[in-house]
């Protein structure tokens, strides 16, 4: 299971992801309200997804994916 901590201040990044641990850090510094903090755990967690899934890809495609999954579910709204 997937847990998900919040930070006040912490690195450049808005949330990270650590497969060997399942924890996501939401690092609460680097968002400008609620709903970019829900997009970024909604973020994190997809990557959580993806690694539970088994699927070879690359950090890149990785980014790619979740960057259309998060412009489709706008579009389908
Ligand atoms: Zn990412």
């Amino acid at each position: 299971m997937v847990s998900v901590d919040f930070k006040i201040f912490g690195k450049g990044e808005a949330g990270i992801y650590y497969p060997n641990s399942q924890r996501v850090i939401i690092y609460l510094n680097n968002h400008e309200s609620m709903t970019d903090i829900l997009k970024t755990i909604q973020h994190e967690l997809i990557h959580a997804a993806i690694e539970e899934c088994n699927v070879e890809m690359d950090e890149d495609q990785e980014e790619k994916l979740i960057f259309f999954m998060a412009w489709a579910d706008e579009c389908l709204v």
